[in-house]
Order: C-alpha cells, then sequence, then structure tokens
C-alpha cells in the first residue's frame, strides 16, 4: 500500500518557516525531528494515497483553518523542546 500521512507533508514544510519565528530554538536536526514528532502526535493523522494525483486533490481539501492549527501545534512543540533540548549546548 502507498499510503502517507498528509499531516507529515505539512508539518515538514511549515517546520521551517515556524522556526524562523524562534531564532533561540535550536534549529538542528535532532531538535526539528522532535519538534516534527511533538507535534505530529497532537494532530489527527490525514492518510492519503501517494498516487501523484490525489495528493493534489487532497491538498486543495485542506483547509486554512488545518493549517492554523498545525502551526499551533508547531510552536507548542518548539515551546517543549527549546527547554528540554535532548543534547548539550
Ligand atoms: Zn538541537
Amino acid at each position: 500500500m502507498d499510503l502517507q500521512n498528509y499531516m507529515e507533508i505539512v508539518v515538514q514544510s511549515k517546520i521551517d518557516q515556524v522556526l524562523k519565528m524562534f531564532p533561540k530554538c535550536c534549529h538542528c536536526d535532532v531538535c526539528k525531528r522532535d519538534i516534527a514528532i511533538l507535534a505530529l502526535n497532537h494532530l489527527p493523522p490525514k492518510y492519503i494515497s501517494t498516487e501523484k494525483g490525489k495528493i493534489f486533490m487532497q491538498m486543495e481539501e485542506s483547509s486554512s483553518t488545518s493549517d492554523a492549527m498545525v502551526v499551533q501545534e508547531i510552536v507548542k512543540a518548539i515551546g517543549i523542546v527549546s527547554e528540554h533540548p535532548r543534547h548539550d549546548g
């Protein structure tokens, strides 16, 4: 089965954009992955078929309200990760 969680795509596409607003937060790959995991665990998964046309169809359907929800969860995750980074420095 070619299934993918659409939320993963959205979170990954927004994470850099949101991190720019938090210059004090570490931008390394470890922290970025932690932020993505925390955000995704609080967002409802949205599974899509990875067949090309369907991805675009689903993207059209995604509303700006779910975008705002994604940004909100990323911001919360950044707060948690910047207070408890899993590495020194
Ligand atoms: Zn880091």
